[in-house]
């Protein structure tokens, strides 16, 4: 796609993903990378790992039959009022005790069917997407007892101390939702496990650049993102109608009015609203249980802070994590991302800051811009002298789908609703599923090839 997209406009480069804790930078991911933060840390983390893998190692070895030798659990991970043994507790819900029972071994359905390309040194860890979530498979051994949210998972795939250092500060911060309240289907293929021995050499010595072909992302050289589907205007055939909105869908009438009156008639139609949206725009077309399924949908909005400095090059990295009180929880670093992304002599960083209900953003406007520049710089990326040559904020309200517990349910029943009206969901929002662009452009891909099969199928009058 690349190719055809871009042709030679493309320009590839090994990632550079840091995690900035501890007053620290260490490699993404923070697993693997622990030199350099404090040795407690580092400890913790080691210890942590081996906890969640094999129990405490000053306990006696949990019972076969799954009841913990201090009979706290049957399936092995057992819920107290107590906080962790390193005694971080991780907010509202309960402390798990020690790691899991002797499991049967059984798959998962946490292992994901979208694998990764392994490594010849076996490194399954990848980030492609630089969304702090690593594109990987969960080996079995992690299997054993299927967590029942996403915050138990983290304790039993990662142990206390990934999990108090990294894992839950920074998943907390991203999804501004009680990870209790999460389930995990999403995570699919995105489950870096920890490795005890690459942990331990991470801990050890500094972690070298990434290297082969999973190091490597490409980016449009000049353009932006923006130029890869601008790609496909010399493919296209038929009308593009451009910066329109659509206002109403009538599934009864087969119409979408856009946002100037126009009324434009379909026969199939593919859509990549966000499904909230898609079924407001339906008005009372929708039944009740459908709007209610709809407006049940919970996601997390995001801020897009651009900030542009009068200095070259503030850093080399692409993009960085900040699990601690930063207001953002990542910077891409667009002036990286292609030389052609700077003006001479500037560079510019993104901060994404996450907000939702449980997480309101803490100002707006010039406010919110400045807390950014002041965190920039307390994170050591630009300098107080810096001038800032341009500053904007792109706001995003649907931004990351929320896997709640009741979300299959609910995107499955209008997913049932819709589809005798040969409306086709397409995309991130629209499917209301954990998409990256890669499988956005996937998406796309199957959805025109149902609608197209939809069409071939239908009687020649209706044609
Ligand atoms: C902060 C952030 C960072 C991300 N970083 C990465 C990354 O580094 N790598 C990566 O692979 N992915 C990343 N993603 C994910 C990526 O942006 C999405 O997966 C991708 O954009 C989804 O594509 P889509 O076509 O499904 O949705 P969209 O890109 O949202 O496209 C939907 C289209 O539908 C249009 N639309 C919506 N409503 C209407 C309407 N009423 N009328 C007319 N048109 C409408 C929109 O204008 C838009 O053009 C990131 C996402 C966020 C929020």
């Amino acid at each position: 796609m690349y190719g055809k997209l871009l042709g030679d406009n493309v320009h590839w480069q090994n990632r550079e993903a840091w995690i900035y804790s501890n007053n620290v930078y260490t490699r993404y991911p923070f697993q693997g990378s622990l030199y350099g933060l404090p040795p407690q840390v580092i400890k913790e983390c080691i210890m942590g790992a081996i906890e969640a893998r094999y129990g405490k190692p000053d306990q006696p070895k949990p019972a076969s039959n799954g009841v913990h030798a201090n009979g706290n659990s049957t399936n092995g991970h057992a819920k107290t009022n107590g906080a962790h043994s390193n005694g971080n507790g991780h907010g509202k819900s309960n402390g798990h005790t020690n790691g899991h029972a002797n499991g049967s071994g059984r798959i998962s359905r946490l292992t994901c069917e979208f694998k990764a390309p392994v490594n010849d040194k076996g490194d399954e860890l990848l980030d492609c997407c630089g969304d702090g979530i690593a594109e990987a498979t969960v080996p079995l051994a992690a299997a054993k007892d299927e967590p029942k949210n996403f915050e138990e998972f983290i304790y039993k795939v990662w142990g206390a101390g990934i999990a108090k250092h990294f894992a839950i500060p920074y998943n907390r911060k991203i999804w501004a939702v009680p990870l209790d309240e999460m389930e995990t289907s999403w995570l699919g293929g995105r489950v870096p496990l920890p490795d005890l021995g690459e942990m331990i050499e991470g801990a050890l010595s500094p972690k070298p650049k990434p290297m082969g072909p999973n190091a490597r992302f490409g980016y449009p050289l000049r353009g932006g993102f923006q130029a890869l589907m601008d790609g496909f205007l010399p493919l296209l055939n038929g009308t593009l109608r451009l910066n329109s909105r659509v206002k109403t869908v009538s599934p009864s009438r087969r119409i979408v009015t856009l946002d100037d009156g126009m009324e434009v008639s379909y026969q199939q139609l593919i859509s990549t609203m966000p499904l909230p949206v898609l079924i407001r725009s339906m008005g009372q077309e929708a039944p009740t249980a459908i709007k209610e399924a709809a407006a049940a949908l919970r996601y997390t909005s995001v801020c897009c802070v651009n900030l542009g400095f009068g200095r070259e090059k503030l850093t080399d990295k692409h993009w960085i994590y900040y699990p601690e009180d930063t207001l953002f929880h990542r910077i891409f670093v667009q002036g990286n991302a292609s030389p052609h992304c700077n003006p001479p002599g500037g560079f510019g960083i993104t901060c994404e800051i996450t907000y939702g209900p449980n997480k309101p953003l803490p100002c707006q406007g010039e406010a919110l811009i400045q807390r950014c520049i002041d965190d920039v710089v307390k994170v050591g990326i630009a300098r107080a002298e810096d001038p800032v040559w341009a500053a904007n904020i792109v706001d995003m309200p649907h931004a990351y789908v929320v896997y709640d517990h009741a979300r299959p349910k609910n995107v499955a029943l209008i997913r049932e609703w819709l589809d005798p009206h040969d409306i086709h969901l397409a995309g991130r929002y629209s499917e209301w599923e954990y998409y990256n662009s890669d499988h956005a452009f996937l998406a796309g891909k199957k959805a025109a090839e149902s609608a197209q099969g939809r069409l071939q199928d239908a009687p020649v009058a209706s044609a």
